[in-house]
């Protein structure tokens, strides 16, 4: 799984690129890109954080490192770990985490294995039939194909599913619910169409997929089926799978529809590690597991569906690309939906590996992908992980030549991250203080394809990621990635003319999760994308012979990766001070202030003008009585809200940063050996603090494992942010005094960060005079 900014779903991320993201312009072709991409063979140009002997000491290294990652590697790696099917409880899956930790081993690493064990459903039963006004029963099959030789492994795959569903037997009426969002449901009400006591159809995309049951079962139904149009990642985008790269008929998107906004990791543990003596809720207990019975399947399935319902047709930008009309329900269209999961507990396999440091072994760099997948999981993850077990390699290497880091470098692999993050959060929740007492920052990725580096993550790293990507070479066009990527935004129409590019917040989908949002700890969520599509996502076909078929099958941006994410942890291990910058980051905050204001403007605005056209009986008067719509009813126009608090911590937060960067500067013009030679311990410490001091300890509304107070995935978009969740959420939830307290509560939160900032300011100016 994975995928908020850089959304690893391989059709979100098509459409996002196609959305944001046309090709870029050639080389030459705009004026701004006819300069030097410089990239960064000059040994001598400073770097934020380094005194001038140990910048050119850096850069040496790290010159070094990159050299080092090979793409032939990756692909004798991918090969291995792509051979079988390994998701969490099978031999294959061990055998990778070990066969993973001898080679950390050999390579200099003190690794071991950390076992956890958590609740994770596999099927026992699943059944989707039409039993009236015809009978058809799906296949829930995907068959092998010819030319993939592991495409036929069937007694190893895991069956399609979504883990984590209720179990149910249900026979209802059958409702087309688009995307089974919140603004779905608005819609059907204007279409006089209700849920209750129906099984509903939902197509994949929008939203992640665990919002759709839940958002279902609010509305009253007994049942969800999740299917793939081909609009989304089928023969619309392109050639199906063999002869292309899209999803085939017969192939299904598995996948967590674990309620994970709530918490992620083990049901049966929140907030604390599923070790084997740890406190467990009983299942009946277990808040994030659906209320009803939900099954995903292909679109050869779900067609004789679909051309059953009958009702209102579909809005216009409901439609899919069947060759059918799509018509809402509900019926005659009857469906028999049966779900049955084996409730069994499962072995956890993290692999653990480190590299102590020299001079601040107290301060640690954090870095993880995940190893388990849905089926042998080629792209997702293993397209990524190869890409860590390189780097790891490479410093290994290094570490032979004499290379000590500064700081504790860690090097985690994931398990059980497709089921619901559930290795990372339990690894998270057990070392849970150590981690908020040494963790300076996580770096996490999770697949990656071909084309351009994706950057999500926390703001006070932006300009820190903004110079790591200066000097990386994009294998295609030899810019810097930076640049590539500058251009791209020129093409896509970005009016937006700023030194540093600006990242994405991060939602939630992948392993950052617990790190960024539980313990407050700067993280980043890095991958390639945008170049090439697919729909292979989640199912038997994402394999070896897909991957090198259809992606980066050169593996060249995999070395990309392995060269960005490496000199990044490098440079964050060996800085004599943390190159946090808080400046993009106050930048940042201002512009949700401003969206947060346009969003309850736009509130306001739209429902006045509703309740105008509700007066002036516009709806009576162009209601087709053949075709008939219930009309909206009259609301209250919602209030003002108190934006000071929130407007006079963003200021602060804006002082504080630019006095941080004053400090920073005359640190530097005091000469380049005040770094060198201070003690910057105190001011690293305050660094390391300042994301921690962006959480509160009661957590988010209703959901008190989410601590951090600017970044959460929402409560009803799932992977995709919110940012200042708490104030964003009441307003879109028009829950108004709720709302006015989120912005108290941010504005102090704000005032605090902007205190310690001022204080590590404070620090740096006495330990550099
Ligand atoms: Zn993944």
């Amino acid at each position: 799984m994975r995928r908020s900014f850089l959304m690893a779903c391989a059709f979100l991320m098509v459409v996002w690129f196609a959305a944001h993201m046309i090709n870029p312009a050639p080389a030459g072709a705009h004026p701004a890109s006819g300069a030097n991409p410089a990239m960064g063979a000059d040994s001598s140009a400073p770097l934020d954080g380094f005194s001038a002997d140990s910048a050119r000491a850096e850069r040496d290294w790290e010159t070094k490192f990159r050299a080092l990652p090979s793409p032939d590697n990756l692909r004798s790696y991918m090969q291995r770990l792509s051979a079988r099917p390994h998701h969490v409880g099978t031999d294959y899956d061990r055998e990778n985490a070990e066969w993973i930790l001898s080679l950390f081993q050999q390579w200099g690493w003190n690794a071991h294995i950390e076992n956890f064990y958590v609740l994770f459903p596999t099927p026992k039963e699943r059944v989707v039939e039409l039993v009236a006004p015809t009978h058809f029963k799906a296949t829930l099959e995907e068959p092998t194909v010819d030319v993939d030789p592991t495409s036929n492994q069937h007694s190893e795959q895991l069956p399609t599913y979504n883990a984590y569903s209720a179990d149910g037997d249900v026979t209802a009426p059958l409702v087309y619910v688009n995307y089974g969002i919140p603004e779905d449901y608005e819609e059907l009400e204007r279409l006089g169409v209700s849920v209750k006591g129906a099984i509903v159809i939902a197509r994949y995309g929008a939203s992640w997929r665990g919002i759709k049951p839940k958002v279902a079962a609010e509305h009253g139904a007994v049942g969800c089926i999740i299917y793939s149009d081909p609009h989304e990642d089928g023969y619309f985008r392109g050639d199906v799978f063999p002869s292309g790269p899209w999803r085939p008929l017969q192939g299904v998107q598995r996948g967590s529809v674990m309620d994970m906004v709530l918490y992620p990791g083990d049901p049966l543990t929140p907030g604390v590690g599923a070790t084997k003596d740890a406190k467990r809720l009983p299942l009946s207990e277990a808040k994030t597991i659906t209320k009803i019975p939900t099954l995903p399947i292909s679109y050869g399935d779900a067609q004789p569906l679909l051309a059953a319902l009958r009702g209102p047709v579909a809005p216009e930008s409901w439609r899919g690309s069947l060759a059918i009309t799509y018509h809402v329900g509900p019926g005659p269209a009857q469906v028999h939906l049966k779900v049955k999961a084996n409730w069994d507990t499962k072995t956890l396999n993290v692999v653990d590996a480190r590299i102590p440091g020299s001079t601040s072994p107290d301060e640690w760099i954090v870095r993880g992908n995940h190893q388990d997948a849905w089926v042998n999981g080629a792209e997702d993850p293993i397209s990524a992980l190869v890409d860590e077990m390189e780097e790891a390699r490479a410093m290994g290497e290094l570490m032979k030549q004499g290379w000590k880091p500064r700081r504790t470098i860690i090097y985690c692999v994931w398990d059980g991250e497709e089921e619901g993050l559930l290795g990372s959060t339990e690894w998270g929740e057990t070392h849970a203080d150590e981690l908020r007492r040494h963790a300076a920052v996580y770096i996490n990725s999770d697949s990656t394809g071909r084309g351009y580096l994706g950057v999500g993550g926390s703001h006070t790293l932006e300009k820190f990621m903004n110079g790591v990507a200066r000097d990386i070479q994009d294998p295609e066009t030899n810019l810097s990635v930076w640049k590539r990527h500058q251009l791209a935004e020129i093409a896509h129409g970005s009016p937006e003319v700023r030194p540093d590019w600006r990242i994405g917040a991060l939602g939630s989908g992948s392993d950052y999760t617990v790190f960024v949002d539980h313990l407050g700890i700067a993280s980043l969520n890095l991958g390639f994308g945008g170049e090439d599509g697919g729909g292979i996502y989640h199912s038997i076909y994402d394999d070896f012979y897909w991957y090198t078929h259809f992606s980066d099958t050169d593996f060249r941006y995999g070395r990309a990766l392995a060269q960005t994410i490496g000199t990044s942890v490098m440079r964050l291990a060996d800085a004599e001070l943390l190159p946090f910058d808080f400046t993009d980051f106050a930048d940042t905050v201002q512009t949700y202030d401003e969206q947060l204001k346009k969003l309850l403007h736009d509130k306001q605005e739209a429902i006045r003008e509703r309740n105008r056209e509700i007066d002036e009986g516009v709806f009576a008067a162009t209601n087709d009585p053949k075709d008939p719509k219930v009309p909206p009813v009259r609301e209250d126009v919602p209030p003002f809200l108190n934006f000071s608090p929130l407007d006079n911590g963003a200021a602060a937060l804006a002082r504080s940063a630019a006095r941080y960067q004053k400090a920073v500067e005359k640190a530097r013009a005091n000469g380049d050996e005040a770094l060198a030679h201070a003690s910057l311990q105190q001011v690293n410490q305050s660094l390391i603090d300042s994301e921690r001091k962006l959480t509160s300890p009661e957590g988010l509304p209703g959901r008190p494992w989410f601590v951090h107070q600017i970044y959460a995935p929402g409560f009803y978009t799932g992977y995709g942010v919110k940012t200042l969740p708490a104030a964003r959420e009441a307003i879109e939830q028009k829950e108004w005094d709720e709302a006015d307290a989120a912005l108290t509560q941010i504005g102090k939160i704000l005032d605090g960060e902007a205190a310690l900032i001022d204080s590590a300011a404070d620090e740096l100016e006495k330990a550099t005079q």
